[in-house]
């Protein structure tokens, strides 16, 4: 349930308190003030951070949503207005996702450029087909491809709203595959500029929807910089900061076990630093099913802490012992990719390629009189940690 709402959060609640702001009667004026100031504020947010955080790809949404925005206020009156609302409908998304997909290369780069000069041919293209023939490419955008009465609910052509569930498509997959990715923010960008475009009514209606968009977009950076701060990026864990910060907040009885790979830098020198990296994550998602409520965080390294709220050291024993075994009897299968720095002397164990053993060692203390406060027992579990590696490693210690 949490974990289902952690993922409608934040961007379906500002979807659905902006879709109450622009549909509820009661809420005109404050949405008719709100217009005035709502996209200013927040292409000056975005403009901030991106410049501020590097974040290029955000000032080329606002840049998009911006044009959008000249574009609707501009009305669809002459039929050169429409041909203009109809070409932006079209290549709006495509622009979207490319800033989503294309990776992050600067504002004012070479790379940066090229997009700066990708999207003012569009541009140009555009106002000259509209000044040419205007008609003829309109009929060509607004083509129709399914039932009208189907898309009668909304003034965007059939090929444009294409264009929008394809791209959302890919977007969604995106973001399934990488699930950590801004590109769930574009995502939920999407649709907010659907709904911008779909409004039938010109004003703040519109753009309340386009700065809702951009919202999202400022808001998906932000998230990033707190995920970067506080979430480990190899094994996705929480890392010692919010360790750091988590464990005051703690109250009463509380144990902390540390866990150390055995042996990690042998298991580098012979596998190298991409097979550990990967054996680290598979630890990694171990620990953070580990049974008994803890909570895993990477501590550093090849280290990692659980920490068990409400339990004492003895509570803890089973389920570190269970954690201990588990990882000792996973199978850790080198992909093909990670070939033995050493190579096997015996040709036969390259064709089967068994399944690598890792093993961990495992410290655990509690809160007590003695160790009153987080620092004292994340201490006593390092020095418990250290028992474990002396007593043979591969055991969990006290
Ligand atoms: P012990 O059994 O006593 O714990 O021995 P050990 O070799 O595991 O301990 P040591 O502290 O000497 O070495 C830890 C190694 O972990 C050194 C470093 O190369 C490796 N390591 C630390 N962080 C990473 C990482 O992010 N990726 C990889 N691949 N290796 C790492
Ligand atoms: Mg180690
Ligand atoms: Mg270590």
């Amino acid at each position: 349930m949490k974990r289902l709402f952690s993922k409608l959060v934040p961007e379906v609640l500002i979807l659905v308190a902006a879709a109450l702001l622009v549909t509820m009667p009661s809420l005109r004026g404050p949405a008719n003030g709100l217009a005035t100031v709502f996209p200013f504020t927040v292409a000056a947010a975005a403009l901030l951070l991106g410049w501020r955080f590097n974040r290029s790809r955000l000032v080329f949404a606002i840049a998009l949503l911006a044009l959008t925005e000249y574009l609707l206020l501009k009305g669809v009156e002459a039929p050169r207005d429409r041909f203009y609302y109809q070409a932006m409908t079209f290549l709006l998304p495509i622009n979207l996702a490319l800033v989503a997909l294309l990776p992050e290369r600067g504002t004012l780069t070479p790379a940066g450029l090229i997009r700066w000069v990708l999207l003012g041919v569009q541009v140009l293209v555009v106002v000259f087909l509209a000044q040419s023939f205007s008609s003829k490419a309109l009929g060509f955008l607004t083509t129709r491809l399914l039932p009208a009465r189907w898309t009668a609910w909304t003034p965007v052509s059939q090929p444009s709203i294409v264009a929008f569930l394809a791209i959302g498509t890919l977007l969604f997959m995106a973001w399934l595959r990488e699930p950590q990715s801004p590109v769930r923010g574009y995502f939920y960008a999407l649709i907010a500029v659907f709904a911008a475009l779909s409004w039938p009514a010109a004003g703040a209606g519109q753009e309340i929807w386009l700065a809702t968009g951009g919202l999202i977009l400022v808001i998906a950076v932000i998230e990033a910089s707190y995920m970067m701060a506080y979430r480990d990026g190899l094994t996705e864990l929480p890392g010692r900061r919010a360790l750091n910060e988590a464990l005051p907040r703690l109250s009463g009885q509380f144990s902390v076990a540390m866990v150390d790979v055995d042996h990690f830098k042998r298991f580098n020198d012979t596998w190298g630093h991409d097979a550990g990296d990967h054996v680290l994550r598979l630890v990694a998602a171990r620990l953070a099913q580990a049974s008994g409520g803890g909570t895993a965080y990477r501590y550093g390294g090849e280290e990692f802490a659980l920490v068990f709220p409400g339990k004492g050291q003895d509570e803890c024993l089973p389920h570190l012992e269970e954690l201990r075994e588990i990882v000792e009897t996973s199978r850790f299968t080198m992909r093909r990719r990670f070939r033995p720095r050493v190579k096997p002397k015996n040709d036969k164990s390259r064709k089967t390629r068994p399944g690598i053993t890792i093993t961990v060692s495992i410290g655990v203390a509690e809160r007590n009189h003695r160790n009153a406060s987080p620092d004292q027992v994340v201490q006593a579990a390092d020095k418990a940690l250290y028992r474990a590696k002396e007593a043979g490693r591969n055991r969990v210690s006290t």
